[in-house]
Order: structure tokens, then C-alpha cells, then sequence
């Protein structure tokens, strides 16, 4: 099964695709993930990634594309993946569905967590991330046992530089003008389905599980 999430920055899509990774038995793939642990081991690539994150802005397209090509490649998405924050614009789709045509493949889902603008601030203000494995909390919603503590692997959470208020509406901005034209592009796919993500995030899988099939 091969997924892509959709939705603005701080719906839901990582949550999510962890639990669908978890359920079905596929890799989660977040572009995101990949550029932070790149930032974190101070690679070339970490060091291109970061000044775009900083702003707010996309990592441009001849640096993330092919970085997303590579990883797919790889021998644990032979069944299928999860991806998440991948596609971002309209070339990045278009340079996936060729990888996977010329494979004689295409995608068979692409999941929108629809959450309005207005809901968005507070849940990335509140999100905490590890940025050794890539969890994510929210100090309300989604709290860590212990506080500032990662569960899974017990390091220390951290806000993110770029869920600071003034980045994320910059974020929300490049979101609308760069990334929202996917949703047309995968509705005329014909696999494009919406979930409620304002819902306790719960019942968001489950509806995800009644489209993907238990
Ligand atoms: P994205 O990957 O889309 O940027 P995340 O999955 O990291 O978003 O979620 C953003 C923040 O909102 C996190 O702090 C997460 O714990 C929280 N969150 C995710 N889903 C829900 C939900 N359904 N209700 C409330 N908070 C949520
Ligand atoms: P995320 O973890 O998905 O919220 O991504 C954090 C930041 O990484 C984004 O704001 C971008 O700067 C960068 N990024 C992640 N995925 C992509 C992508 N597919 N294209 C361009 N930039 C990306």
C-alpha cells in the first residue's frame, strides 16, 4: 500500500501516518525527519535544509526530490510506505508518479487531515518533538508520560525552531500557495480522500481505517 498524506503543517499527518506505519506494516517516510536528522548529524545536506526551514519556506525541489527518490528505492518500501510531508508542490507529485509509473507502480491513496487555519497555531505551539526519533507530543492533546521526555527512547523533547508562532503563519502561507494545488491534482487521480483532523486523534485513525481497509 502506498500513501501520501496531505494536510497543512501540524494537522496531523505525522500522528497519523505513524499509527497507519505501526497497523499495516509499511515505513513512515517524512521528508521532515529526514532534513532534521541531517541538520542534527551536520551534514552538506542539513546545512542547505536548515536555512529554508528556519524561514518557514520549502526546501527547494532539486534537493528534496531526490533525496524522497532514494529513500523509496530502498529495500523496506518494497511493500509500500507512508510518506508524509512528501509531495509539498506540483513537481515533486508529478517527478513520484513517473518514478513509480517507469516501476510500473502508482500511489494508492492520498489522505487529506483537514484542519482549518485557525485551529492550527495553538496545536503547533503546543507540539513537542524528539528529535532523536522522531516522536511527536502535544502537551495537551497527545502529553508525554513524563514530561519534556521522549517515551519511545527517553530524550529530551524540544519546540521546534520553525512551530514558533511568526514561522508557522509563514509556513501556513507557503502551504496554501505552493501546496494545496496537490489536493486537484490527486482528486483527479481519483485518490484523494478527507478526514475530519479537528477530532480526538483516535477517531481520526479510525476513520483513516475505514478508507484503508482494516
Ligand atoms: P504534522 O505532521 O501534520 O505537521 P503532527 O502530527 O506533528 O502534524 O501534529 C501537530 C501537533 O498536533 C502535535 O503536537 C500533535 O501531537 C497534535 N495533534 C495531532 N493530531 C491531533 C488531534 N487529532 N487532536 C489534537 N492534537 C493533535
Ligand atoms: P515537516 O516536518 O513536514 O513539518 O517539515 C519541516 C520543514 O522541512 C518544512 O517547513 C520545509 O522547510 C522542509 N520540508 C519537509 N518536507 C519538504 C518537502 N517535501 N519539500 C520541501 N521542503 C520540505
Amino acid at each position: 500500500m502506498k500513501i501520501v498524506m496531505l494536510g497543512a503543517p501540524g494537522a496531523g499527518k505525522g500522528t497519523q501516518a505513524k499509527k497507519i506505519a505501526e497497523k499495516y506494516g509499511i515505513p513512515h517516510i517524512s521528508t521532515g525527519d529526514i532534513f532534521r536528522a541531517n541538520i542534527k548529524g551536520g551534514t552538506e545536506l542539513g546545512k542547505k535544509a536548515k536555512a529554508y526551514m528556519d524561514e518557514g519556506k520549502l526546501v527547494p525541489d532539486d534537493v528534496t526530490i531526490g533525496m524522497l527518490l532514494d529513500r523509496i528505492s530502498e529495500a523496506d518500501c518494497a511493500g509500500g510506505y507512508v510518506l508524509d510531508g512528501f509531495p509539498r508542490t506540483i513537481p515533486q507529485a508529478e517527478s513520484l508518479t513517473e518514478a513509480l509509473r517507469k516501476r510500473g507502480e502508482k500511489l494508492d491513496y492520498a489522505i487529506d487531515v483537514n484542519v482549518p487555519d485557525a485551529s492550527i497555531v495553538t496545536r503547533m505551539a503546543g507540539r513537542r518533538a524528539c528529535l532523536a526519533c522522531g516522536a511527536t507530543y502535544h502537551i495537551v492533546y497527545n502529553a508525554p508520560k513524563t514530561e519534556g521526555v521522549c517515551d519511545s527512547c527517553g530524550e529530551k523533547l524540544v519546540l521546534r525552531d520553525d512551530d514558533k508562532p511568526e514561522t508557522v503563519q509563514k509556513r501556513l502561507t507557503v502551504y496554501h500557495d505552493q501546496t494545496q494545488p496537490l489536493f486537484q491534482y490527486y482528486e483527479q487521480a481519483g485518490i484523494l480522500k478527507t478526514v475530519d483532523g479537528t477530532q480526538d486523534l483516535n477517531q481520526v485513525f479510525s476513520d483513516i481505517v475505514a478508507i484503508l481497509g482494516a
